[in-house]
Order: C-alpha cells, then sequence, then structure tokens
C-alpha cells in the first residue's frame, strides 16, 4: 500500500518534469541501435552523503509493502556491486569526514579530514572532473547542499579547509581549465557565497555566458546545452520534506544532463547531500524522506542508461553517519510506518508548533499520526521549550515510536556499498578503496578519449 503510494509519487512527479522540458525520450528503437561497450562516452557519480548500509536497508523496510509476506527489492539492490573502505589518511585515523573522503573520491588521494581537493602536504590534486574537462567533455554537477559544500567542492577547488566557504566559491570562477570554469552547469544551493560585497561571481558567470537561475521553474526554460548555474537557497536546499519539489534531486539531475549532453560526452557530479545532515541530527523522518529523494534520482538515471547504454553510473556514499540502528534497546522492532505521513520535517514541525493554540494537536496532524492523549500531552509539554529542545523532543519521538537507534551525532567508519550500472560499471565490483573509484574513472576516461 505504502509502496504503491510512493511509486505513484514518482511517476506523477517524473511527468511533471518530463512535461517540464527534459529531452530524455524512452524509445526502446533507440535502446537497440547503440550496442552496451565498455568505455563510457559520460559518467556520472553519484555521492549520497552519509548513507552507510544501514540506510539502505532502512529504506527497503520504509518502502515495504506490509500486505505481502516478503520485503520487496528497491532501485538500490538491483545494482549493488560491492563495498568501499572509507578511512582517511594515516593523520586523520579510521573515521573519515566528507572532505577527505570527496578528496578520496574525486582525485584517487587519501588526505586529512576537511582537506578539499589537496593532499596531506596541502598540494592541490586534481579531480576526475578537472581531468574530464581536460578531455573536451562537458561538466555539471547537481546536489542538493550549498554547491561549496565539501563534496562538490572538492571536485572544483583546492583548499586546506572546507570551512573556506569564500574562497572555494572563488575557485569556482578562477580555476581554469582549457581557460574555462572547472564545472559547465552547476545546481544546488549557495547564492550568499556567489554574491557578496567584496565580489559577484555571479555577475562574473553571467558575464562569462553563463544562464543564471534562482527557481526550479526557471530552469525549465534554459535551453538545452547552456552553461548555467542555478542557486536555488541562500545556503542548502531545504530537506526534501520541507521543499516545494519532492524529487528536487532528479529533478537537478535530469536538467543537468540536458545541459551536458554533447558529442564529446561528459562528467555529472551528483550528490544527495543531505541523508547525511539528517545523521548528524539523528532525524530519522528526513533521513528516510532524503533517501527516497535520492531513490527517485537512481530510478530515473536507469531509465536513462537504458536509452543511453554509452553511460556509466556509479553510486556510493563517502561515509555512514549517525550509526543507524534499525531496532533499538533489545527490542526486536522497528516500525517505519510510522514516517509515511509527514508533511513538514521534525525540525520544521518544531520550529512551527509555538505559534499553535494546540500544539500536540498540530504536531500530529503534521506528523501525519493520530496519537493518545497521554503522547499529545508530551507533545504539548515541549511546547513552550527553546527550539533544540522542541526539536530533539519530535525527534526523539519519532525514535520511540519506529524504535530506531543511534549511536553518534558524527560519522562512523564503517565500509560503504558501491553501486553501478551501465558502460563499464563491472570495474567497480568487489571489496575496493574509496581512492579505486577516482582511479577507475581516470582510466575510463583515458580510454574514452582514445575511441574518439
Ligand atoms: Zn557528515
Amino acid at each position: 500500500m505504502v509502496k504503491h503510494v510512493l511509486r505513484a509519487s514518482l511517476v506523477s512527479s517524473l511527468s511533471v518534469a518530463f512535461m517540464a522540458g527534459c529531452t530524455v525520450t524512452k524509445s526502446v528503437n533507440n535502446a537497440q541501435q547503440v550496442a552496451p561497450t565498455n568505455t563510457p562516452k559520460n559518467i556520472i557519480m553519484v555521492v549520497a552523503d552519509g548513507m552507510g548500509p544501514a540506510y539502505t536497508t532502512a529504506y527497503r523496510n520504509y518502502v515495504d509493502n506490509a500486505a505481502t509476506p516478503e520485503i520487496e527489492s528497491v532501485v538500490f539492490d538491483d545494482i549493488l556491486l560491492g563495498n568501499a573502505s572509507t578511512y582517511p589518511a594515516k593523520v586523520s585515523g579510521y573515521v573519515t569526514d566528507s572532505a577527505a573522503a570527496a578528496t578520496a573520491l574525486a582525485a584517487g588521494v587519501k588526505s586529512y579530514n576537511g582537506a578539499i581537493g589537496v593532499d596531506v602536504d596541502k598540494k592541490p590534486v586534481n579531480s576526475v572532473m578537472h581531468y574530464a574537462k581536460t578531455k573536451g567533455m562537458r561538466t555539471g554537477l547537481a546536489v542538493t547542499s550549498q554547491i561549496v559544500h565539501a563534496t562538490p567542492a572538492s571536485y572544483i577547488a583546492h583548499n586546506e579547509s572546507r570551512k573556506n566557504y569564500n574562497e572555494i566559491a572563488d575557485d569556482f570562477f578562477d580555476i581554469r581549465v582549457n581557460g574555462e570554469p572547472v564545472a559547465d552547469v552547476m545546481l544546488g544551493g549557495g547564492t550568499v557565497y556567489f554574491k557578496r560585497e567584496d565580489r559577484s561571481l555571479l555577475s562574473q558567470f553571467v558575464n562569462e555566458g553563463y544562464e543564471y537561475v534562482d527557481s526550479y521553474e526557471g530552469l525549465s526554460s534554459i535551453p538545452a546545452g547552456s552553461d548555467v548555474i542555478g542557486l536555488f537557497a541562500p545556503v542548502a536546499l531545504p530537506a526534501v520534506l520541507d521543499d516545494n519539489r519532492k524529487d528536487r534531486l532528479a529533478y537537478l539531475t535530469k536538467h543537468a544532463i540536458k545541459h551536458l549532453e554533447n558529442d564529446k560526452g561528459y562528467f555529472l557530479l551528483v550528490e544527495a547531500s543531505q541523508i547525511d545532515w539528517a545523521g548528524h541530527a539523528n532525524d530519522v523522518g528526513s533521513a528516510m524522506a532524503e533517501m527516497h529523494d535520492l531513490a527517485q534520482t537512481m530510478e530515473y538515471l536507469r531509465e536513462y542508461v537504458d536509452t543511453h547504454p554509452d553511460t556509466l553510473v556509479v553510486l556510493t556514499a563517502d561515509h555512514s553517519t549517525g550509526g543507524l540502528a534499525i531496532g533499538a534497546g533489545g527490542d526486536y522492532r522497528w516500525s517505519p510506518e510510522y514516517l509515511h505521513n509527514m508533511s513538514a520535517s521534525a525540525r520544521t514541525i518544531a520550529a512551527t508548533m509555538v505559534d499553535e493554540d494546540m500544539p500536540g494537536e498540530y504536531a500530529a496532524k503534521q506528523l501525519g499520526l493520530s496519537l493518545t492523549s497521554e503522547e499529545l500531552a508530551m507533545l504539548d509539554s515541549v511546547s513552550n521549550q527553546d527550539e533544540e529542545t522542541r526539536y530533539a523532543a519530535v525527534k526523539t519521538f519519532l525514535d520511540i515510536k519506529t524504535n530506531t537507534g543511534w549511536t553518534t551525532t558524527g560519522h562512523t567508519g564503517v565500509d560503504v556499498e558501491v553501486f553501478a550500472f551501465g558502460a563499464g560499471a563491472t570495474s567497480f565490483s568487489g571489496q575496493i578503496d574509496n581512492t579505486d573509484i577516482a582511479k577507475t574513472i581516470f582510466t575510463l576516461l583515458d580510454s574514452s578519449a582514445l575511441n574518439k
């Protein structure tokens, strides 16, 4: 039942996006004419920030059709190839942050936690995106964080610290490959870093021929093949539960592809940035909603590769976040159905309940739950606390309802899954290291160029 609801919403959201001007058409004939090859023309790297193995299992349970005895497989099950280790350079121990992991995934180099596209000696290391651009391919990124956040930053910038957002933004314009900025298409959040008092990078991009857009609707009207900087929020995009597009990552990905497709091929980085943030917050409602945003994106990419078998898609995580546990406190129960009808994120519910005459009733309605009078009284009782206390109370409430556990508000050092499909996908199977992913992409970019 739930699965059908989720699937139906996926279909309708994809239809909307197709009507909004996406150029992808599904054609059996097209698929038969283009022979599969082991050397990809196009490479799409998808990073699910914070998505340890517990997240993919939890997501399968979350969309399970409870009316059937089996637990149905999800898109991740169909494309799984292996595992990657994630540890950073020795100086940072066994547990990586997103910057060191992104530098490993982007450039194939282990570095220290906090490093953006630099090695342990703080020397710049070039990414597969730089390399693709030197090969004459088009390049882009589509993310749900600010575009200068650690993962996208490591594909473009070089900085000793992930926190230097303004310097990283400068690199997005100043670092040149073949005389052009590293990325032709940039979609995500982060206006404040590109429209500053000391420098308007946005004007510089526009003067250089980039289309600038600040709304999802505006994005759909830009002609295919444009250079685009699309910044849809001052910093990060809203949590998907609070966004007016429930398929925001699939939508951005489709539009990035529309502007990148060309005869010489393209490299696209996609990041589901906020799975990690839900993990840090120990917010299971947002964790599953952000996973669904990613799953819709992967469903779309599978359809895309069906008609474009010369395209490689690789998906992995940079690390796991929160120590998410499916079941907690010695109780062998997990009840994700309590997360199915949330109409806003726990953070937003906690922020807005304070203005309500009946905060408990209001929170219950937003959570999509019918609650006992004791539960309503508990939510009423937190409504006069400060916002962080209210947020913690709503999250704890969801944890108790679902019986979800967490061990940390940071990252854990567990291996992550590696998924791939399309041309050259088998190169990513087995137990590998996160640096192997970049190394293999460098090799594929070389053999791809030889074929042109
Ligand atoms: Zn993180």
